[in-house]
C-alpha cells in the first residue's frame, strides 16, 4: 500500500489506500484477531527481531490490521505534500488503544524529568489533567501561555531553556479557539523546540499541521476519524521517521496497542471521512447562525461565525471551520439544565464527532477534573454547553433545539 498517484482527492484515498491485499483477496481488511505469530524456523525468530527480516512477532509490537490503519492516517495526515525530492512525504503512525494512551507515548517518549511543556488554555480535559497533574509527579513541568502572541512565546522560549515541547489544540475544546501552528512552529524551531498539535476536532480533511511545521500530530480516532462512536482509539504521527523508531519503543513499553477488532471499525469509519465532514461541517454551519440569533443565547463560541476572535486565522488554516461548537444561554445554569433535559431527538451525551448530534455540559462532566478556577479562564463556565453537530437533517437539528431553548 502507497501514496497511489491516482488519489488527487482524499476521499479516494480514504477508500482506497485501506484496501491492503493481505493475501486472499478480501474486499475488506480482515480482522487479524492473533496475540502472536509463527516463526518457520528460529533463524526467521531471531532476524524479526532483530530487523533484518519483515514480519510481525507479537500484536503488541504489531498486528497486520493495525499496520493498515496505520498506513490510512499517516497517508491522510500528509496528503499532497511532498519532499524536496518530489516524493510524497512519508509519515509514521502509531495506533493507540485510546486518544489518551497516544498522548502518554507522545509526552513519556519526548520529555524527561526538568522539562516543560508549554501550552495554552482550553485543552481538552484528560490532556490537562495529564500535563498538569500527572507529568508533575515525574519532574515535568507544564506552563500556559498565550500562543496567540507569538513574539511573546519566542521571549519566552529565550528566557526558559527548559521548554522542550509546545502542545496545541486548533481548534480547542471546548472554546474553539485556534492557534497559528505556522507561527508557533517558527518560533519553536529558532529554539530547538518540537510542536504537537492534537487535530482531533478538525480531522486531517479540514487542517494538515504538518503543513504547517509541525512535528507531531495527535488524534483521538474515537471522534471524526472513526466517525459512528464504534470505538476507542488514538493515533500518533510524526515525520522524523528514526525519531518516530523511538516514540514507538515508548509505545510499545507502555502498552497501549491498538486492538485488531476496534481497528476494523475505524477503517470503515475512515473510508467516508470526507463525505461525512462536508456535511457535519454544512449542518453546523447552520445550526451556529441559528444560535448566533437566538435571544435565549448569549454567546456562541464557533470558529465559524465572523464574531470568533479566530474567524479570519480558522479561514486561513482550515477547510472548513468544523463541527463542535458551545454556547451559553442567558440564564446560566438552570437554563443549562432545562435546555438539556428538553432535548428530544439530540442525544445527551460527552465525545464529539458521531453520526449524531451530541450535547453535553463540560463543567460537570468533560472537564470536572479541573479545578473550577482553571476551568473558568478556560471560558467553561457553568452555563456553557458543547453541542457536535451531527448527520442528521439540520432542519431537525435545528427544530429540536428551538424547542428546548424555550
Ligand atoms: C477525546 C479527546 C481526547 C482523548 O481521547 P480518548 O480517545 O478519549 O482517549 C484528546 N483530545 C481531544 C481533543 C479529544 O476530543
Amino acid at each position: 500500500m502507497n501514496h497511489h498517484p491516482i488519489f488527487s482527492e482524499m476521499a479516494s484515498a480514504a477508500i482506497h489506500a485501506a484496501q491492503s491485499d493481505l493475501g486472499q483477496n478480501a474486499h475488506l481488511v480482515p480482522v487479524y484477531a492473533t496475540s502472536t505469530f509463527t516463526f518457520d524456523n528460529a533463524r526467521q525468530g531471531m532476524d524479526r527481531f532483530s530487523g533484518a527480516a519483515p514480519g510481525y512477532i507479537y500484536s503488541r509490537f504489531g498486528n497486520p490490521t493495525v499496520t493498515v490503519a496505520e498506513e490510512l492516517i499517516a497517508i491522510l495526515e500528509g496528503f499532497g505534500m511532498v519532499q524536496d525530492n518530489g516524493q510524497p512525504l512519508p509519515l509514521k503512525a502509531i495506533l493507540h488503544a485510546s486518544g489518551q494512551a497516544a498522548m502518554a507515548t507522545l509526552f513519556l517518549a519526548n520529555i524527561a524529568a526538568g522539562d516543560t511543556v508549554l501550552t495554552h488554555y482550553s485543552l481538552y480535559g484528560g490532556t490537562h489533567e495529564f500535563l498538569f497533574d500527572f507529568l508533575p509527579k515525574f519532574g515535568v513541568k507544564a506552563l500556559i501561555a498565550d500562543l496567540h502572541q507569538p513574539e511573546s512565546v519566542a521571549e519566552l522560549l529565550q528566557q526558559d531553556r527548559s521548554i522542550k515541547m509546545i502542545h496545541i489544540e486548533s481548534p480547542a475544546n471546548p472554546s474553539m479557539r485556534c492557534v497559528d501552528i505556522a507561527a508557533i512552529c517558527k518560533v519553536a524551531h529558532d529554539c530547538g523546540v518540537k510542536v504537537s498539535v492534537d487535530n482531533t476536532f478538525a480531522t486531517p480533511y479540514l487542517q494538515q499541521p504538518f503543513r504547517y511545521g509541525a512535528d507531531f500530530v495527535f488524534h483521538s480516532t474515537t471522534k471524526f476519524l472513526n466517525g459512528h462512536g464504534t470505538a476507542i482509539g488514538g493515533v500518533l504521527i510524526g515525520k522524523d521517521l528514526p525519531l518516530m523508531q523511538k516514540v514507538n519503543k515508548t509505545a510499545k513499553l507502555l502498552g497501549g496497542c491498538a486492538n485488531p477488532f476496534d481497528t476494523f471499525l475505524l477503517i470503515q469509519g475512515v473510508k467516508t471521512l470526507e463525505l461525512r465532514m462536508k456535511q457535519h461541517c454544512s449542518n453546523a454551519i447552520q445550526v451556529a447562525e441559528f444560535l448566533h440569533t437566538h435571544p435565549a443565547v448569549s454567546i456562541v463560541n464557533f470558529n465559524g461565525l465572523p464574531s470568533h476572535p479566530d474567524y479570519e486565522l480558522s479561514a486561513r488554516q482550515m477547510r472548513h471551520p468544523g463541527a463542535v461548537m458551545s454556547f451559553e444561554l442567558k440564564d446560566g445554569f438552570e437554563a443549562a439544565v432545562r435546555f438539556i433535559d428538553r432535548l428530544q431527538m439530540c442525544l445527551r451525551a460527552v465525545s464529539v464527532g458521531t453520526l449524531d448530534t451530541l450535547v453535553s455540559h463540560p463543567a460537570s462532566m468533560t472537564h470536572s477534573g479541573m479545578k473550577k478556577e482553571d476551568r473558568e479562564k478556560a471560558g467553561i463556565s457553568d452555563g456553557l454547553i458543547r453541542m457536535s453537530v451531527g448527520l442528521e437533517s439540520v432542519g431537525d437539528i435545528i427544530r429540536d433545539l428551538e424547542q428546548a431553548l424555550i
